[in-house]
């Protein structure tokens, strides 16, 4: 066997046996495969796609290029979850909190943000000595103890999907369906957890614009996860315009504490509870889902998510009397308003341009290198479908100088469409993807 034939096995359509997809991953982390026969081969896969069992086998011989964590020591049911990506996305921590308040064992590892999407890691750093670099001992220790932790990913986990996700990355080869999947399931299994929940995104801030890409996406990975003996589902959700109110850093982090305080955005809020209760669901705690989600409200009723959150705060370093004192966040030096230029319905808020006006004013990173700024954000006062008067406020820019804020200010005046009929936006969440199969939430499927 050898990578010429593999790479033009693929190329004319055939499919690749176990065998020849573990001498490509093996030989590709130990060196002796180059970079451009991997590329050809994912160009090739790209092209050609990947059949169900072909993506399953790249997925575990991704797993199995580096360790996987052993949570077998810690007591109780061990829930992951793992959002494919969007705009104001801070449900981790919100969901998290909530599933260790119900008893769950939540051992996260999370990523930096790169591009229009930010990375959960760099909203927790921005809490004052909030540390992100747990050793395995402390992470592991901490999850026995709170019920929670997260940490930075480990390079010594699926070390191949470090290296093809940055062949990837120059090679016009992200957004393939299996190809995503493998990279997100190998991750996931490497961290040993027995339930995965996904959030699967469609819309303008998310890789899959349609929601029938994100239903076929959720489908294989919920398919891998359930052959490697995890209990796996998927919440098909809409990223059409950003999740809550808040884009930025330390932003985002007064949105979730808000929220664990049951004062947040209705959707984002919604979102949280949806996917706490479905990890709820899959661990049994309940017989059905309605009592599930109905648990998590009560675990944010009751603060006792609030809690956790705060106990996982203080156990890793960081500034708990932010939970009273938000006001200790990074604070931006300047607030410029972003005023509705018209009356009408809010028809779009495009979550991709959001996205990249907050990555203008310094609260993500154009290349990986990049220093963020946690202060900066926008924080949005209405959601699509409101109806506005002309100069009612739409949105607040926090910024660092004002120059910047006029150019994002510019950036939301063309994200933000303004129409007169009322505009219905879709439902948040879309549909449930189980191994059985996928169940749309609203009677009309839309797909
Ligand atoms: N996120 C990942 O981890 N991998 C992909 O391929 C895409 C998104």
């Amino acid at each position: 066997m050898g990578m010429y034939e593999i790479i033009r096995n693929k190329r004319d359509g055939k499919i690749l046996s176990k065998d020849e997809i573990e001498f490509w991953i093996k030989g590709y982390v130990d060196g002796n495969i180059p970079d451009y026969q991997s590329a050809a081969l994912l160009m090739a896969a790209f092209i050609r796609g990947l059949n169900e069992q072909e993506t399953i086998d790249l997925t575990m011989a991704m797993l199995h290029s580096g360790e996987i964590i052993d949570l077998s020591s810690i007591p109780g049911i061990k829930a992951d979850k793992h959002s494919t990506g969007g705009v104001g996305d801070k449900t981790t921590m919100v969901v998290a909190p909530i599933a260790a308040a119900a008893g769950l064992k939540v051992a996260k590892m999370s990523g930096r943000g790169l591009g229009h999407t930010g990375g959960t890691i760099d909203k927790l750093e921005s809490i004052s000595g909030f540390r992100t670099s747990l050793s395995p001992e402390e992470f592991l220790d901490n999850v026995r103890k709170h019920g929670i932790a997260v940490t930075g990913q480990s390079k010594q986990l699926t070390p191949a999907d470090a290296l093809l996700y940055a062949l990837r990355d120059v090679t016009a080869t992200v957004d393939s369906i299996p190809l995503i999947a493998a990279s997100i399931m190998s991750k996931k299994l490497a961290l040993g957890a027995d339930i995965i929940v996904l959030d699967v995104t469609y819309g303008s801030g998310a890789f899959m614009k349609k929601a029938a890409d994100a239903i076929n996406l959720a489908k294989i990975m919920v398919t891998i996860g359930e052959a490697a003996g995890k209990k796996t589902s998927a919440l098909i959700t809409s990223m059409e315009q950003p999740l809550g109110y808040a884009v930025g850093n330390a932003l985002e982090i007064k949105e979730a504490i808000l929220t664990l305080k049951g004062e947040g955005p209705d959707d984002f809020h919604q979102l949280c509870c949806a996917l706490a209760g479905e990890m709820i669901f899959q661990a049994g705690l309940l017989a059905d889902r309605d009592s599930c989600i109905a648990l998590a409200e009560e675990k944010i009723n009751d603060r006792s998510a609030l809690k956790k959150f705060m106990n996982m705060v203080g156990a890793q370093g960081g500034d708990t009397k932010i939970f009273e004192k938000p006001e200790l966040l990074p604070n931006a030096k300047e607030k410029l308003a972003f005023f509705s230029p018209t009356s009408g319905f809010i028809h779009s808020i495009d979550a991709e341009a959001v996205g990249f006006a907050a990555l203008t004013l310094g609260a993500g990173r154009k290349i990986k290198e990049e220093k963020i700024d946690p202060a900066v954000g926008i924080v949005f006062k209405h959601k699509v479908g409101d109806y506005l008067r002309r100069e009612d406020k739409i949105a607040n820019i926090y910024c660092q100088n004002l120059l910047v804020g006029c150019q994002v200010l510019n950036l939301l005046q063309k994200a933000v469409k303004i129409s007169s009929p009322p505009y219905q936006p879709d439902e948040l969440i879309y549909g449930l993807v189980t191994k059985d199969g996928f169940f749309p939430f609203s009677q009309e499927e839309r797909a």
